[in-house]
């Protein structure tokens, strides 16, 4: 009841950012194997330094979300903690297992979520009861021995986990087709730091780059995910393109040089890559709302649609077997892929074997 008191504050903050800042819902947690309770927070930084400095990603909208929201300005030290303590407020009673906080950049970088933030944000977490787990993203240049160092050992026993976009596995494709900005190499440096610190990760593998083809992209997000495995990622967070206003990615849709993927091409990914660790299918819900989503058909996506919602909740692969639909055909000959159906025996033959799980030893 005590939360009552606190939803004209909350109702003021989701009104100003034009979304809701924080909430609770159940996940599934592969490690657990059954479903645990999130809160996430949504943490309005002063955006990500690389979309400020750069033109950006070149399918990332943030920018455009976070200027709306600041207005240029940085945010304050008051304005973050009160934020985070009135997000606190309203999961009383809830006992989450894990808070997961998203600022639309980098939560390390200082000039983006102030040092004092970061520190006062884990020893909050290292006190709660409930909470086992503090998720953040964040590009690899940012993840430093000293603050990975700080931030765990404030932390204590509880974990840390560091979500990092490498999006593709090639460099080429990383820096041509999305523009990020930092090497493979950046990459894996970041991961030796994560793991010497007995700190998590979470590695985000994006699906149809601008200016590959659908077959292309494919191959290149089974690519990425089988490396990001191998490396030790605790789970991969398969994002399909969609389009958000203020991008490249939408001057190339709106000039009809661009298609989201079809999600018969998400399903192949998962397909060809679930047997070797948890990869979760991310959702087309985000900030500033997409334009255009990854899509079938008007009659099986709506059923496509719910069994990813349906596989994000057990990691269950047969869940993502959904019978026949005509539009199959067309995506097919788009790929140049004969059947789905041979797939299934790369899933369940024997080179499946357990994901080390290499950053939590
Ligand atoms: S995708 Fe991430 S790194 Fe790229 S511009 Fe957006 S927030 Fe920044
Ligand atoms: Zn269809």
């Amino acid at each position: 009841m005590k939360n009552l008191l606190y939803l004209p504050f909350a109702f003021l903050i989701n009104n100003a950012l034009k979304l809701r800042f924080s909430y609770i819902n159940k996940v599934f947690n592969a490690e657990k194997k059954k479903r645990v309770i999130r809160w996430t927070l949504l943490l309005p930084g002063s955006g990500c330094a690389w979309a400020k400095n750069s033109a950006g990603c070149h399918m990332c909208g943030f920018k455009v979300k976070i200027d709306q929201v600041n207005r240029g300005k940085p945010a304050s030290i008051t304005k973050l903690m009160t934020i985070f303590q009135l997000g606190k407020s309203l999961t009383r009673g809830s006992s989450p297992y894990s808070l997961s906080i998203y600022n639309g950049g980098s939560f390390f970088n200082e000039e983006e979520i102030p040092l004092q933030v970061q520190e006062e944000i884990c020893r909050e977490v290292e006190r709660s009861s409930s909470i086992e787990q503090l998720i953040v993203e964040s590009r690899p240049e940012f993840v430093t021995d000293d603050r990975i160092e700080l931030l765990t050992s404030l932390l204590k026993r509880k974990k840390l986990r560091v979500a990092i976009g490498l999006e593709a596995v090639s460099d080429y494709v990383r820096e041509v087709c999305i523009n990020k900005g930092f090497s493979t190499d950046d990459y894996e440096r970041a991961v030796e730091i994560l793991k010497k610190n007995a700190a998590e990760l979470s590695t985000y593998v994006f699906l149809k780059p601008i200016y590959l083809s659908e077959q292309e992209s494919i191959e290149e997000a089974v690519r990425t995910t089988r490396y990001a495995l191998s490396l030790g990622s605790n789970e991969i967070l398969l994002e399909s393109a969609f389009i958000q206003q203020g991008t490249k990615m939408e001057k190339l849709y709106r000039e009809g040089e661009f298609q989201p993927p079809w999600l018969w091409s998400t399903i192949e990914v998962v397909r060809r890559t679930s047997h070797l660790g948890p990869v979760y299918i991310g959702g087309f819900e985000d900030e500033p709302p997409p334009i255009a989503i990854p899509h079938n058909c008007e009659v099986c996506s709506p059923r496509l649609m719910r069994s990813f919602r349906d596989y994000n909740e057990s990691l269950d692969v047969s869940l993502l077997h959904n019978g026949y639909c005509a539009c199959k055909t067309e995506w097919e000959r788009e790929v140049g892929y004969h059947s789905l159906d041979s797939l299934v025996t790369e899933v369940e033959s024997p080179i499946f074997q357990p994901v080390p799980i290499l950053l939590s030893t």
